[in-house]
């Protein structure tokens, strides 16, 4: 069986960019591993009057492109070696989209779901005593991610200010607005993904408008990707959802606000009026342009690869498809817009949000937009002249520009 190890995953797809750029041993091997890690065992008295003592992590993968940043997730499965993979994944993000950051991740091994809301404060707050030394806006600055919240950022914010005893919003992004959140931030990550499809619309001579377009996963980012594909593109037809109660279709469409609205009131996109239901699996094979997997990693693979028709797969979820099923779509002319550029636009706000915390003036929404689709717009021609020049597939192209930029970033100052 293959080694599912992510941590191995992201060290060979690496290795894949560094065979084709011709990179040399030194650079390769330094970009293989984290720069540093930081390891924490948290003791919590939880609401029982017991203590319990928690595994925590911090990952500071490469710092050569400016502070690391990162997401922080609180998962029972965490292990070091996801939030190595993680870390290794968030530098290749934030450099695709050419953002100055570098790349990190942390992670503590619980189970929120089990926790009350005093109990998550109090790690919330422990995590940071334990790890503030390490962050900063000139160090490292953390995210929410898989089950953290604007409300976890908000205590670990006031928490860090209490140990230095005054303001530093920018130690941490993903807050609320009122305590220094960025306009925009909710539907960043879809909105990011939909300026991809329109600028690959305009490589590939697909009118947007008229584009059928179906989405697998139907909550922050596929929820968005609905009403924002035919808000940005001016048109398009709604053919699929699913989540993971399983899909509906209608093939003369379904109206994306509507559905959106039911989902929020139900619970659940299945019985939406005028539908007829769809598997999960039969989703992805539907004849429609464009696909937006945007649930689960691993649902794209070599078995289900050769029977997917859309020209544009635009990945919001995290490593939807296989290494095996990128070569085959590649080979049959569908253009894959990969997970680390697709589903950037998250971190760019985040990036956003330093900038404004750091000289304490915010924007208003139409600057973030602006701003975000220029990054978005840059990386994806990036991505593709190189997917064109080194006829790679799109992912190993995106990793080509992603390595190029912080390799060049290691030399310059010496490292390798
Ligand atoms: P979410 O929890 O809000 O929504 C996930 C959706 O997937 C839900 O509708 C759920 O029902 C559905 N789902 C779960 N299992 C399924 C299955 N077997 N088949 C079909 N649908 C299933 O999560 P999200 O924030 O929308 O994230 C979705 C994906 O996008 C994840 O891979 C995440 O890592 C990635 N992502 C999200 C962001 C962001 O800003 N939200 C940023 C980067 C990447």
């Amino acid at each position: 069986m293959a080694d599912l190890n992510p941590f191995k995953i992201a060290q060979q797809q690496l290795d894949e960019a560094a065979k084709k750029l011709g990179l040399d041993a030194a650079t390769h091997e330094f970009l293989r591993w984290p720069q540093r890690e930081f390891r924490f065992t948290i003791p919590v008295k939880m609401d029982n009057g017991r203590t319990r003592v928690f595994h925590a992590y911090r990952v500071q993968y490469n710092s050569a492109r400016g502070p690391t940043k990162g997401g922080l997730r609180w998962h029972p499965d965490e292990t070091i070696d996801t939030v190595r993979a993680l870390a290794a994944w968030m530098t290749w993000k934030c450099a695709v989209v050419n953002i100055p950051l570098g790349g990190g991740k942390g992670g503590v091994t619980c189970n929120p779901k089990e926790m009350t809301e005093t109990e998550k404060e109090r790690l919330a707050r422990a995590y940071m005593r334990a790890v503030a030394r390490q962050l900063g806006v000139h160090r490292d600055v953390p995210a929410p991610d898989v089950y953290t919240t604007p409300q976890i950022m908000a205590w670990m914010m006031d928490e860090f200010e209490i140990i230095h005893g005054e303001s530093h919003p920018g130690v941490i992004t993903g807050k609320p607005i009122a305590i220094g959140g960025s306009q925009g931030r909710g539907d960043a990550t879809a909105r990011g993904g939909v300026y991809c499809v329109r600028e690959a619309c305009k490589k590939t001579g697909l009118d947007p408008s008229k584009a059928t377009y179906a989405i697998q996963g139907f909550g922050n980012a596929g929820q968005y990707a609905a009403t924002l594909h035919k808000e940005i593109l001016g048109g398009g037809r709604l053919v699929a959802v699913s989540d993971s109660r399983g899909g509906v279709m209608k093939k003369d469409g379904i109206d994306p606000a509507e559905i959106v609205r039911y989902k929020l009131e139900s619970g659940k996109v299945e019985g939406f009026p005028g539908t007829t239901p769809i598997s999960n699996e039969d989703l992805l094979e539907l004849d429609v342009d464009v696909m937006y997997p945007a649930a689960l990693e691993g649902v794209i693979t070599e078995r289900n690869a050769p029977n997917i028709k859309s020209k544009l797969i635009c990945e919001l979820a995290n490593g939807p498809t296989t290494p095996a099923a990128d070569e085959i779509l590649h080979k049959k002319g569908s253009l894959v817009l990969p997970d680390f550029m697709a589903n950037a636009g998250g971190v760019t706000v985040s990036y956003f949000e330093q900038v404004q915390n750091t000289y304490n003036y915010y924007w208003g929404l139409e600057d973030v937009h602006t701003q975000l689709d220029r990054r978005m717009t840059d990386a994806f021609n990036a991505v593709y002249d190189t997917h064109k020049k080194a006829n790679a597939h799109m992912r190993l192209a995106a990793y080509m520009v992603s390595v190029t930029r912080v390799a060049e970033a290691c030399k310059l100052r010496g490292w390798v």
